[in-house]
């Protein structure tokens, strides 16, 4: 749980760099020297966070890949899941990159039909109109049948066109709306913590980014959870229950809250959750509401009843202030964490106002 979480923020621009096949295999060479090095597994998505910080594409990626070697705890599979979420993996993106472009053809062969709809008419209305001119001119009974029989075909012509029409804009629309729904999913998953259902760090930015634009006097509180002792948890009962825990404490925090207030997976077994309309005394309540919650669980595993020891959580609070950013509203309530830890764990602490 660094202090400067705001560098972990920080999302890099998409960049797709073609490298030769000499070049390709000395990144290649290198990726699995520091697989070696860390005892990590070459799975695809290590080996994509491994790759793009050996092509050093990324000096966010670099820097974040540095400091968490440099922080002696070891390179684990989180740790390099966590550097895939926020520097890799923009799949998610470019096929909602991809959707986009497939609703802009359809909107253009719409409009393309709709524009072919208009000459049609305008063409109906011309046909018409000499057709009624020739009537005034010469109004002999020969005339006005082949006047009546222009006219005939011409609305028969202008309807065969617009059946045909009507079906190319109801195949068009289906196909629209099918896009609509995979773009509505794929926004959905781009945006959800796959373990917990929370918000993501990606969601989180966008939430807090609009939250913190509004009106800098509408209270606005923060709050962070981190597991204590987590790793003894990982250790005692492996990472599936260890996972298990993660997801029953946001099973807890998302319970604890109202609709306009958001709970996101920050990290491992960490949270946030932002407190929109919420002063600092009102989030401390909901804080420690949340770590009695945390406190009183008992997990039983379903398979053989095996029943997990207790475990705790500890909780820091802050209140936007004139002058915040994320950033620092954020680094604020991580420092009232660290007190929560420093102070024995299990509390909740809020951040020193002077
Ligand atoms: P503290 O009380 O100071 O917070 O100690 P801690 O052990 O909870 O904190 P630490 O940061 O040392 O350990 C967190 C561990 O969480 C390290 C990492 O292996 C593990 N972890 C991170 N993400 C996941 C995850 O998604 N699932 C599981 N099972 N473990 C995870
Ligand atoms: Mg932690
Ligand atoms: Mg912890």
């Amino acid at each position: 749980m660094p202090a400067n979480d705001d560098k972990k923020m920080r999302t890099t621009e998409s960049k797709i760099r073609v490298y030769s096949y000499d070049e390709a295999r000395a990144f290649a060479v290198r990726v699995l020297a520091l697989t070696e090095q860390h005892r990590v597994v070459a799975s695809p998505s290590n080996y994509a966070v491994l790759y793009a910080y050996c092509t050093g594409e990324s000096a966010e990626l670099r820097e974040a890949f540095d400091a968490a070697v440099h922080s002696g705890k070891p390179l684990d599979d989180f740790t390099l899941r966590d550097l895939h979420e926020r520097f890799v993996a923009l799949d998610q993106f470019k096929g909602l990159q991809g959707v986009g472009t497939d609703l802009q053809k359809i909107v253009q062969t719409l409009l393309g039909n709709l524009g072919e709809a208009g000459q049609d008419a305008q063409e109906f209305g011309r046909t018409l109109e000499s057709s009624l001119g020739r009537l005034r001119d010469d109004s002999g009974p020969q005339a006005v049948q082949a006047v009546a029989a222009t006219m005939l075909t011409a609305t028969r012509q202008a309807k065969q066109r617009n059946d045909q029409l009507h079906k190319r804009l109801e195949s068009t629309l289906a196909e629209a709306e099918v896009l609509r729904s995979e773009l509505e999913e794929q926004r959905r998953v781009a945006l959800m913590d796959p373990l917990t259902g929370l918000l993501n760090r990606r969601a989180m930015e966008a939430q807090f980014g609009e939250l913190m634009a509004v009106d800098a006097e509408a209270p606005l509180s923060v709050l962070m959870v981190d597991i204590d002792h987590f790793k003894r948890i990982n250790d005692t009962y492996g990472h599936a229950l260890g996972d298990a825990v993660i997801r029953n404490v946001a099973d807890v925090i998302r319970k604890s809250l109202r609709v306009n207030q958001h709970a996101v997976r920050y990290g491992g077994e960490e949270f946030v959750v932002l407190l929109p309309q919420t002063p600092l005394d009102a989030a401390a309540r909901i804080a420690e509401q949340i770590r009695a919650r945390i406190a009183a669980l008992r997990l039983v595993r379903k398979r053989d009843n095996f029943t997990l020891d207790p475990f705790t959580a500890s909780l820091g609070v802050a209140t936007r202030r004139v002058g915040d950013t994320k950033e620092t509203l954020l680094s604020r309530a991580d420092s009232a964490l660290y007190r929560a830890k420093d102070g024995g764990r299990n509390r909740v602490t809020v951040e020193v106002v002077h």
